[in-house]
């Protein structure tokens, strides 16, 4: 995604959707989900196969063919949301814009703050990432506009961003851990950790007129152990808040079980209603996601499954290829009927199961 990123940089364009992975493949983000705060007053969706027009594919059984919007907008999107399923993809057709700087700042609040806050923020036409801190009651929001027609002129010191979440954050907190004769030093010196980092964010990343390519990361291909893992689940935006405080609350509940803390901060997301996918996670509702994320050590996994249980109770829907540890009863919760058609639709069109994964068969498939 950031080769074709700087590719169009080059040529005056840039895509509507600007993840901060850049790793990931044209393949993977036409037919799996993608998250990037919606740009409402401009780009509008936050999912990137909601850009893609076309698409030429091999089918399950050998044959080539081409998908297109303008021809067949059903069969469109199911193959949005399709994960390898019906056929594999060979070539995308994406809609991009051209070049447009993009306003960036870092703001710090109180939970409760950010509450209050959120909806004058949304009216003035910001989209909203998010990075929460639960052991110190904050919430760092990064608020972002593009300006159509002006051109971009500053790096907005995303490098800075991209560099903690390349490789800085991570080797801080493993290092924490390293150091810290008991857990009470660790979380002294963690806390200290974060409370540098929201003020960094919110000093030092922020610009008018910043470039839009700029804010994609490109990841080493092997991080080794300097490397950090999450996994989302989002929530309509009506009933947002009020799960979020209860998110703080089960970190620190918890904590207080297991000892277990996540040794990064958590992130968000909002992202508008968007039905361009089948299986799009924001179907239903305008959605903000909680994403937990970690140096993934020890203790890890078994938050996940706490936190799964957590946000199926709540009503929340994941990422079916970036939410670890799913059951199938919590993934038939979240997506009901449209799992049933999209499991008939994919029958259908691979009566001999070529293309299906033990992984999505769980799913999909009649249980035993
Ligand atoms: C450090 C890190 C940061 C991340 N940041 C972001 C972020 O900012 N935003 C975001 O949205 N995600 C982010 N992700 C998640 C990432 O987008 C997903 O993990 C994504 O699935 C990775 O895609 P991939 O190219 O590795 O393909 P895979 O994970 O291998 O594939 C994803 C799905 O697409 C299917 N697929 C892939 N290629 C094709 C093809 N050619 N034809 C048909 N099907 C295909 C696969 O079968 C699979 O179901 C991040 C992940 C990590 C590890």
């Amino acid at each position: 995604y950031i080769d074709v990123a700087e590719e169009l940089a080059r040529h005056g364009l840039q895509f509507h959707v600007n993840t901060e992975i850049g790793n990931v493949t044209l393949g993977a983000v036409a037919c799996a989900a993608t998250k990037d705060s919606s740009l409402i007053a401009t780009s509008r969706y936050g999912q990137i196969s909601s850009f893609v027009t076309a698409l030429k594919v091999v089918r399950p059984d050998g044959a080539l063919a081409v998908i297109s919007e303008e021809e067949d907008p059903e069969e469109m999107r199911l193959w949005r949301s399709s994960y390898g399923l019906l056929g594999v993809i060979v070539e995308v057709t994406l809609r991009v814009q051209p070049i447009c700087a993009l306003e960036a700042e870092h703001r710090i609040y109180s939970l409760a703050g950010f509450r209050e806050a959120v909806p004058d923020l949304v009216r003035q036409g910001y989209g909203l990432m998010m990075y929460f801190f639960p052991f110190a009651d904050r919430v760092v929001v990064e608020l972002r506009r593009e300006l159509p027609g002006v051109a971009p002129d500053s790096s907005g010191r995303w490098w800075l961003r991209n560099a903690f979440w390349r490789r800085l954050g991570p080797l801080i907190a493993l290092f924490i851990k390293r150091i810290s004769p008991t857990k009470g030093v660790e979380h002294a010196l963690s806390r200290a950790f974060h409370r540098v980092m929201r003020r960094g964010m919110s000093w030092l990343v922020r610009g008018k007129r910043t470039r839009p390519n700029a804010q994609i990361i490109r990841y080493a291909d092997d991080p080794g152990p300097v490397k950090y893992v999450f996994s989302m689940w989002s929530f309509p935006e009506e009933r947002y808040f009020d799960i979020l405080e209860d998110y703080f609350r089960f970190c620190h509940d918890y904590a207080a079980r297991t000892g277990y803390r996540c040794d990064l901060p958590a992130v968000g997301y909002r992202i508008v209603q968007d039905r361009n996918a089948l299986l799009s996670y924001t179907h239903d509702a305008t959605v903000l996601s909680i994403d937990p994320a970690d140096t993934g050590g020890e203790g890890w996994d078994d938050f996940l499954r706490a936190y799964n249980e957590f946000c199926s109770r709540h009503g929340g829907t994941p990422m079916l290829n970036q939410t670890k540890h799913l059951t199938r009863e919590q993934v038939r919760k979240a997506f009901g009927e449209r799992l049933e058609t999209f499991a008939r639709e994919r029958r259908k069109r691979d009566p001999e199961n070529r293309m299906l994964s033990s992984y999505f068969a769980e799913f999909l498939e009649p249980g035993p």
